[in-house]
């Protein structure tokens, strides 16, 4: 079915409810500003998502989420980060979304009426039994993860029945699938609009486990659907023949990376509760750049005049990915694969982050996390300001001795700034 989405008048007044009208007969409904969900691979992450505008995140504890190279978070990490959250008026989610098995279920247990004790919001899961457990043994709320793998609304409406408060719709959706989901289910749903993909139905692959040992399924994966593939014949080894569709090589089930951006209007209509950011592997960088200029798109959006600006997709094309895509989002044919290269663009060189700054004296404290030296050309990228750029004139270490150069990793390095900058600003090379 198709669907044509026709904006109605902004109502003001009303709560910030914008009403569309759609070719399903119980739709028009209210539009509430939807939720902005950032990944946090670590504390530190954490804090600059929420800095930088998420109203809520999602983490893995050290077992049993599909991130098992992620620094991820202890259990007093987890206690730490609630508090941090929470004292911000935010959300936090913590993913339990590995696939279980029988030895795992007595610690799944364990961890997660440990879950509800710290007082997270809710807990991403796949698997039916961790579900049933969470269920069984905790008041947690629960939100279905994309690795279930949700493409149709008996799906949805199925796991609703069964007690989730909100379902994460698998990748491999269009726009009205999306509709026709949320006219046919009274829970949450969540979908998500940047970051990177899988080639596979989102992560439900043994190509990794096949190839490495290494499983997608228990987070694990190498992402072996990026590699490089040749053909060997078995008598000649070491003889590679190129293997592709043409001669632009063989990256064959190569995605490119996801970004709603330039359709987020549609997006926002399609009634999703909360806009997830993949990457709980990436930088700061990444995440505060993706969360600054969503968090913008949206607000202005809501605030009755979006449209989408050169400096948000700019600020996305600086931060290191493989050439973007819709997806399955505008289903409009385009090829969501990238052939010709594996690995993404080379993101701005990010330097340090703000941790003080001085009016007083115009110096800024910097947290180094990579070289920089006197007279190079930086830009100070902050959580609500401008943007802006000037050139190192002077550097002093934390003890006030004149250095010319910040070699060492998180280094404390103070230096003039031409203007004033935040704290969790992020200073990179220009
Ligand atoms: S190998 Fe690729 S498609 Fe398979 S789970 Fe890993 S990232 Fe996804």
């Amino acid at each position: 079915m198709s669907t044509n989405i026709v904006k109605g008048k902004w109502e003001k007044g009303k709560g910030k409810s914008l009403f569309i009208t759609s070719p399903f007969s119980h739709l028009p409904f209210p539009l509430k500003k939807p939720e902005l969900l950032a990944p946090a691979g670590n504390f530190e992450k954490l804090q600059a998502a929420l800095i930088y505008g998420a109203d809520a995140i999602y983490f893995g504890g050290k077992n049993f989420s599909l991130r098992a190279f992620g620094d991820n978070f202890t259990r007093d990490e987890i206690l730490k980060a609630v508090d941090f959250t929470h004292a911000l008026g935010k959300k936090i989610y913590a993913a339990v979304n590995i696939f279980a098995h029988n030895r795992d279920i007595a610690d799944l247990a364990d961890y997660l009426k440990f879950l509800d004790r710290a007082g997270v919001d809710a807990i991403l899961v796949s698997d039916l039994g961790v579900l049933s457990l969470a269920k069984e043994l905790t008041n947690l709320k629960i939100h279905v993860s994309t690795q279930a793998n949700v493409t149709n609304w008996r799906a949805a409406k199925f796991f609703s029945d069964l007690g989730a408060s909100r379902i994460v719709l698998a990748r491999e959706l269009t726009c009205a699938e999306i509709l026709e989901i949320k006219s046919n289910c009274a829970a949450e749903l969540e979908i998500f609009v940047h970051g990177a993909m899988c080639i596979s139905y989102s992560g439900r692959c043994w190509l990794s486990k096949f190839l490495t040992g290494r499983d997608g399924n228990q987070g694990a994966c190498t992402h072996s659907c990026r590699w490089k593939y040749n053909l060997v014949e078995e008598t000649r080894p070491g003889e590679y023949f190129p293997i592709g569709e043409d001669e632009r090589g063989s990256y064959v089930m190569n995605s490119k990376d996801l970004c709603l951006l330039p359709y987020l209007d549609k997006v926002i209509e399609s009634g999703v509760t909360s806009l997830k950011i993949e990457g709980r592997m990436k930088s700061v960088n990444y995440v505060a750049g993706v969360v600054k200029v969503y968090r913008a798109a949206i607000d202005s959006y809501f605030d009755g005049a979006f449209e989408i600006r050169s400096e948000w997709l700019d600020e996305l094309n600086k931060i290191a990915h493989r050439p973007y895509t819709s997806g399955f989002f505008m289903s409009d044919g385009k090829p969501t694969e990238i052939y010709d290269m594996s690995k993404p663009s080379r993101s701005s060189n990010f330097l340090g982050i703000v941790r003080a700054f001085d009016a007083s004296t115009m110096t800024a404290t910097i947290e180094q996390r990579g070289k920089f030296a006197i007279g190079e050309r930086v830009e100070f990228f902050q959580p609500h300001g401008k943007t802006f750029s000037q050139t190192i004139t002077a550097m002093r270490d934390a003890d006030g001795l004149e250095i010319s150069s910040a070699p060492h990793a998180q280094q404390i390095v103070k230096i003039p700034v031409a203007d004033p900058v935040e704290t969790w600003s992020l200073m990179r090379e220009v």
